[in-house]
This record gives C-alpha cells, structure tokens and sequence, in this order.
C-alpha cells in the first residue's frame, strides 16, 4: 500500500530526476494531527466586487492570523459581490499577485454567490468562478488546494470555511460546495470535541476508510457504533474496544437491518454514515447477475432501505446528519465498473431526492462523499500499472488516506454543518476523472 513514489521524490536525487524527467511531483501533504492543528502561516482576506458579507469576525474564529510579512497559509477571496464580467477582472487582479505566496499544503478558498435566476449576467459571473477554481486547482501544485463555497450566510457556513481552512482537507480540493441557510439555531459545540454526547454508526467500520470514521468521529466526542459483517467480528470488536465504542455484527443487506439497528440503539441515533461497499469488476458483457446483484444490494439497496427505516422508526434525532458513501467512478464511470458506477451514482440520486424532505420533516441533514483514489486494501488489490495511474491522475499526484474521507464526514457530521444539505462532496485530490 505504501506509495514509495512518493517517498522517492521528497528525497535529493528524486527531486532531481522527477524536474529532470518532467514526471509527477507529488508534494507531502501536511495533515491534521494534535500537534499541528492548524495551517502554518497567515491569511489574506481579499475581496473582488462589493460584497455583503460579514466575513471577518467569522474568520478571525478560524485560529488562523492574518498574514503580515509571514508565510501566507491561505487566501481567501469574497467573490460573492461579482456579478459581470468588469467583476471577473477584480477576481483575476486580486489574486494573481498573491497566489506565488501561498504556502506548500497552503490553500486557496473562492466564495462565490448562489446563481440569480433573475439575472444572467450575475448568474454567468458567478458560475464562471467554478471553472476559474477548478482551473487554479490543476495548475497551483505543491501541495495547494483550491475550493469554491457558494453561501448567502457566513456564520452559516463557519464549519465549512474552518473545514477547509484546516489540514483536514488536504486531500479535498477542486470542489464547489453549496452553504444553504440554517434550519434550526445551532448551539455552540464543544470545540475539540464537538460530538460529545452525539451516537455515530458507521457501516463497514471493521477496517479501511470505515474505521478511519469511527476512528475521526470518537475522536471528535461522538459514540461509535462500529456495524460489519460477523465475518469480519474480530477487526470490529477490536475497533469498538479501541474507541470505547460497541461493534453490531449484521449484514446491512439484510432485509431487517434497519429494525435491527433501532433495536440495539433504543435512544436513537445522530449520525449515520453509510461506508459499507463492495465491488465485483468485470466488462457488461461478461458479467453474470451473480456479479451484478450483490454490489447493487451491498452499496445502493441497503442504503436506500436502511435510511428509509430508521428515519420511519423516528431513529434519527433532530440535528442528525446521514453521510452515504459515493465514488468517482459514480460520476465518471469506470471501465469494468457498470455494477459499481450504477451503485455509486444511486447514491447521488438518493442524496439531492432526499436532503430536502429528510431535512424539513425529520431535521436530518444528508449529503454524500465521494472518494477518489484512497490507500485501502481495496486499492492495493488493483494491478500495479492501474494503481499507479490512479494514484497520479490528480493535481496533488498521490492517492488519499483513509483519514482524508474520515475528517470529510467529521465536517458534515460537526453540529454546525446544518447548513451544509444535499452536497456531493469529492476527496480525491482533484481527480481527472468526471472533473
Ligand atoms: P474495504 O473493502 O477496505 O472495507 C469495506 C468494509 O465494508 C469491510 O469491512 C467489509 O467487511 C464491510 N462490508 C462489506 N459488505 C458488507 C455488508 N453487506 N454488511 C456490512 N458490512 C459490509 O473498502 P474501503 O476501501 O474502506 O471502502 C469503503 C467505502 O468507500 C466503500 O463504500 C467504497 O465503495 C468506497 N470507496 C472507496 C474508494 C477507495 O479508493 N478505497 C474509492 C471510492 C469509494
């Protein structure tokens, strides 16, 4: 699993060859730990059209300085005032200047308008700065990320802009993230461990990117509930011990999976994260049902039917969020994959269908992830050349960890992401594919 392409090119002569050769030149991406909390240097606030937002006091909250003649850790541009292309000129002028200062592992944050369906100037403006960011994204290098937030709101959208004003979000980067207004008024988390006193169960949990889940969220205060298969009961029960958690040993396909789970958490739940999934490759024309069945059941029927059941059981709290697991081969589609890309797109389709209705009738947000190329046992079981590929073909030129995926549903998880609804939010370093 150890990407030693990557170890090569931190080193003298690899950095040498890699210039040399014109090949990829993956930068060590700076991740969360206690002792590094935060992005090391300062930020710039700049703004581009006249702009309505009450930004500053919400940045300040960030834990990030501004930066002086420091190292500039961040950029963040107010663009949602933009609205013609006069105003594409600010954008390009305000950051042109600043963006060779930015940081390795430093980031670039775009706020951008929701599109004025009154206005297709404003509307043409705005989803110009999409393309611009995605833009930027694939050509900063070193490690950088480059993100849009369409918000009305900024305190609505404070655990977004935290999220990925932090190294939690090393690995998010191209993304266009929508911040609606909040529902219900949110009460001030417990800062380091903002799910205190909340109940997390995450499927799959017994290894890969699920454990990193329950791992991230108890870290962050949540109880876990670690939910694999009885085959793999051994990894679970460690996990859950490890956590100070409890393991649930069922097949989520299982027609009463639901019923099963209301009944071991009779208190009900807060955070439900759909993880578990398979994959079962061939070309359609030599897949048998057999091949087809079981990854649509594992990875969209029993999402569908587990979700529908805990939120009639009235499971799910009010302020609860349910995170399902997509892929980017649900948005590009992969060869080899019809089985799997069917499965993963459902999950978008179930995502935008039911965030609205979960989030006025039962308080509950919904959203997705959808993780790229991830350092997992699934991933090291491709063939070399493939793996390779897809360990490259991203503007950071280097796979995900585990954890990436883990602090993308901590942020949707977090009690002040209410206003984060219906989202498709990828971490894949900026994938080629479906960008
Ligand atoms: P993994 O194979 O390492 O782990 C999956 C876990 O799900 C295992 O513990 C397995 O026992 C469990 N599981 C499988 N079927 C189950 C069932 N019927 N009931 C309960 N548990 C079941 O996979 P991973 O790489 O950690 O992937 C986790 C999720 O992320 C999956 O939904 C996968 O499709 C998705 N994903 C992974 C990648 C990647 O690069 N690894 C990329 C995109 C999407």
């Amino acid at each position: 699993m150890a990407d030693r392409y990557l170890r090569f090119t931190g080193t003298a002569p690899g950095r040498f060859l890699t210039r040399r050769l014109g090949l990829p030149r993956p930068a060590a991406l700076t991740r969360w730990s206690p002792e590094r909390p935060a992005l090391d240097g300062g930020l710039r606030h700049l703004t581009a059209g006249r702009s309505g937002l009450d930004l500053a006091p919400v940045l300040a909250r960030t834990g990030i300085g501004p930066a002086g003649s420091d190292r500039t850790a961040a950029v963040v541009l107010d663009a949602t005032g933009v609205r013609d292309v006069e105003g594409l000129a600010e954008v390009h002028a305000a950051l042109r200047p600043v963006v060779r200062s930015v940081s390795a592992s430093g980031r670039v944050l775009v706020l951008g308008a929701p599109l004025d369906p009154a206005d297709h100037h404003q509307a043409a403006a705005q989803q110009a700065l999409e393309g611009f960011t995605r833009s930027l994204g694939k050509e900063i290098g070193r490690g950088r990320t480059v993100n849009l937030v369409r918000l009305t709101d900024a305190s609505a959208a404070e655990s977004t802009l935290r999220f990925l004003l932090s190294p939690k979000s090393a690995y998010v980067s191209g993304q266009v993230i929508e911040v609606g207004t909040p529902q219900e008024p949110e009460g001030a988390p417990d800062g380091d461990r903002p799910l205190t006193g909340r109940t997390a169960l995450v499927t799959g949990a017994a290894r890969g990117i699920g454990e990193a889940v329950a791992e991230t969220l108890a870290r962050d205060g949540a109880r876990v509930v670690v939910l694999d298969v009885p085959g793999a009961g051994q990894d679970a029960r460690r996990v859950a011990d490890r956590l100070g958690g409890s393991a649930l040993l069922l097949d989520i396909t299982a027609a009463d999976a639901g019923a099963r789970i209301a009944e071991a958490l009779p208190d009900g739940l807060d955070l439900l994260v759909h993880n578990a999934g398979i994959t079962r490759d061939q070309r359609l024309v030599n897949m048998p049902a057999e091949r087809w069945i079981p990854v649509l059941e594992v990875n969209l029927a029993s999402v569908l039917r587990t979700t529908d059941a805990l939120l009639k059981a009235g499971a799910l709290r009010r302020g609860g969020r349910i995170v399902a697991t997509a892929s980017i081969a649900g948005l590009a589609g992969n060869a080899g994959q019809t089985n799997y890309g069917a499965s993963k797109a459902g999950i978008v389709g179930l995502v935008r269908s039911l965030a609205p209705r979960a989030l006025a009738e039962h308080g509950v947000t919904v959203n997705a992830v959808a993780p790229g190329f991830i350092e997992t046992r699934m991933t090291a079981a491709v063939p070399l050349f493939i793996r390779e590929a897809g360990r490259r073909m991203n503007s950071l030129a280097q796979g995900g960890l585990p954890v990436d995926v883990a602090e993308t549903i901590a942020w949707l998880a977090h009690p002040g992401s209410g206003a984060v609804n219906g989202q498709v939010v990828r971490v894949c370093g900026q994938s080629l594919l479906g960008a």
